[in-house]
């Protein structure tokens, strides 16, 4: 079992940047995500999105924010447990938890702090074709230059299959296929799109994927007149949105108001040495924000590091102050 000082739930902004502060106190930290990638929404949803209103970026891609916060935390070394669902939260042995994992491993914490934003999110599925996940089959791209010159064919209608077509229709061979005749998307992405390279098929649906060890082809039906068409293809990239759920989280015997967690100017949650920051908590007045987030991460560090060692301050110290970083290393109680 792995065992840290703090247990990080959720690598979205929040938990990133909980991440970071923890190591700046010289905790060690476990950051947890059920997703095989860190960055949350903003890895799983816009990517490729501009975002204007995070402090000291006037605009910056979500997978640019992502990185930088990647790029953050790397000189503390945490424990990345990706592809890691929590779904057990118990007290251990030492006034510690022991936080389980959907395959069965756990790992063991002085303190929690909760950043598990809207849930954990599952890909809706292309109707057809699961068999080739994996083999061309995706639902996430991590880096849109891995398809570089490739054919792509991409399924979906809404802001996360608009941006992709719009990004990599300059670098790939694109396709899009929507089965309604309008989109769900930004208006200008749709119109770069509309005016682009890319082809596009409206009031299409995927029918079969075909290939061998990949996939290499599609077959379109048109929903309107039920013509088919084949379209050949090297990847096909299914953004059809996710489905995101709270689950487990909101069942840790925490107070709960509105499916989020309870917190106090503190961060502190309903049980003690357990802390929640980012959009899985609550207060009044909350406002859902990145920026918000990163001051709450910040705080509920701050307070679990008290939590962990009641001499220390809540107050880290200036970053400024260098590499002793402030307030120091914390003792944590054997
Ligand atoms: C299209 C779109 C555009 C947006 N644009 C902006 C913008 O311009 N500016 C702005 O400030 N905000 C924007 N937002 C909102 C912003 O993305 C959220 O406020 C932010 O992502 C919340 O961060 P978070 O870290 O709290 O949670 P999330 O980003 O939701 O991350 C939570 C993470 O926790 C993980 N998790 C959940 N449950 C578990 C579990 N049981 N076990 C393991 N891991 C778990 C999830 O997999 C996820 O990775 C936008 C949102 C969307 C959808």
């Amino acid at each position: 079992m792995t065992r840290c000082d703090i247990a990080v739930v959720g690598a979205g902004p929040a938990g990133l940047f909980a991440a970071f502060y923890a190591g700046m106190r010289g905790l060690s930290v476990g950051l947890v995500d059920a997703l095989p990638e860190p960055g949350g929404q903003m890895s799983a949803l816009y990517p490729e999105k501009l975002i204007r209103d995070v402090a000291g970026f006037p605009a910056i891609k979500g997978r640019e924010l992502v990185q930088a916060l990647v790029d953050q935390i790397r000189p503390f070394s945490p424990e990345m447990l990706l592809d890691h669902r929590a779904t057990e939260l118990h007290e251990a042995p030492g006034r510690r938890f022991r936080i389980g994992f959907a395959d069965g491993s756990a790992l063991d914490a002085g303190a929690v702090v909760i950043t598990g934003g809207i849930g954990t999110f599952t890909p809706r599925k292309l109707p057809c074709g699961e068999e080739f996940l994996g083999r061309g089959l995706r639902y996430f791209v991590h880096d849109p230059a891995e398809l570089s010159g490739s054919r792509v064919l991409v399924v979906g209608g809404g802001d996360s299959a608009l941006d992709w077509a719009e990004t990599m229709q300059h670098i790939a061979d694109v396709t899009l296929v929507h089965r309604r005749d309008v989109f769900r998307a930004h208006r200008h992405t749709v119109d770069q799109v509309l005016t682009g390279p890319a082809k596009v098929h409206t009031n299409t649906v995927v029918e079969r994927l075909h290939g061998d060890t990949r996939v290499t082809g599609a077959v379109l039906r048109n929903v309107a007149n039920g013509e088919t068409a084949e379209v050949e293809c090297d990847h096909v990239v299914a953004a059809l949105g996710f489905v995101a759920n709270p689950g487990p989280l909101l069942q840790w015997d925490l107070a709960v108001r509105d499916r989020k967690i309870v917190v106090d100017p503190a961060m502190r949650t309903s049980r003690p040495g357990v802390f929640a920051a980012g959009d899985i908590c609550t207060y009044d007045g909350r406002v859902p924000l990145i920026a918000v987030g990163f001051g709450e991460a910040a705080t509920a560090v701050n307070h679990a590091a008290v939590w962990l060692d009641p001499a220390a301050s809540t107050f880290p110290g200036h970053s400024t102050d260098g590499p002793a970083l402030g307030a120091g290393p914390v003792r944590v109680p054997a």
